[in-house]
């Protein structure tokens, strides 16, 4: 199983990190060693002193493919959840400036809480979704899943060019404005719509 993720996949949080607007989607991985589930807490590395939460709408793959097409690429997941795509942001600064990989300041242990999923047959359109995440009970990002620079199939279809999508696989689509970072103490709660989806204590 592998956790694909698609960074700067909202206008106002590429904005909000002074980023330019992706002409194609922008993907990185982290292993599975980064799933956090069932609300288990979150242990805050020793590694950095800023941790900043982004939550995400998180797709999950019910089929093998490779070169999937855009319109074919609906048939390829089956379930929704919500995640957190912990970063730390003092390494990522210094790996973007140095032109360095991701994967340390992204794909550490504990990176990815993830809710349990649902069928997208359970919401009336997954094109119009709502998501959020509270810190400390107040709302700190808001998103819907029709403000993706690009949507899921878009997403499929691009990453499959290049790596197989295998039954399991998961997609993070990226975050909304709002991110901000977390201390030990918080308590994190994601959303999707109305329902509290996702718990998750930082020790
Ligand atoms: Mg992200």
């Amino acid at each position: 199983m592998k956790i694909i993720c698609i960074g700067r996949n909202y206008t106002d949080h590429v904005r909000e990190l002074n980023n330019d607007l992706p002409a194609e989607p922008l993907f990185f991985l982290k292993p599975d060693t980064a799933l956090v589930i069932r609300n288990r807490p979150f242990f805050y590395p020793e590694f950095s002193n800023e941790i900043h939460y982004e939550v995400e709408l998180v797709y999950r793959i019910c089929k093998v493919g490779k070169y999937i097409q855009q319109r074919f690429a609906h048939n390829y997941y089956n379930e929704i959840a919500v995640g957190i795509d912990f970063t730390a942001r003092d390494l990522q600064r210094e790996a973007i400036a140095k032109g360095l990989p991701w994967e340390k300041t992204k794909g550490f242990d504990r990176s990815a809480p993830i809710s349990s999923f649902v069928p997208i047959s359970a919401f009336p359109d997954i094109k119009n979704l709502n998501f959020s995440l509270k810190k400390n009970g107040e709302t700190v990002q808001q998103g819907n899943s029709s403000q993706m620079i690009f949507s899921i199939d878009q997403i499929i279809a691009h990453v499959s060019q290049f790596i197989t999508l295998k039954t399991g696989d998961m997609f993070f689509t990226g975050t909304p404005s709002g991110i901000g970072p977390v201390n030990i103490g918080d308590r994190l709660e994601a959303f999707i719509e109305d329902t509290l989806m996702l718990g998750c204590n930082i020790r």
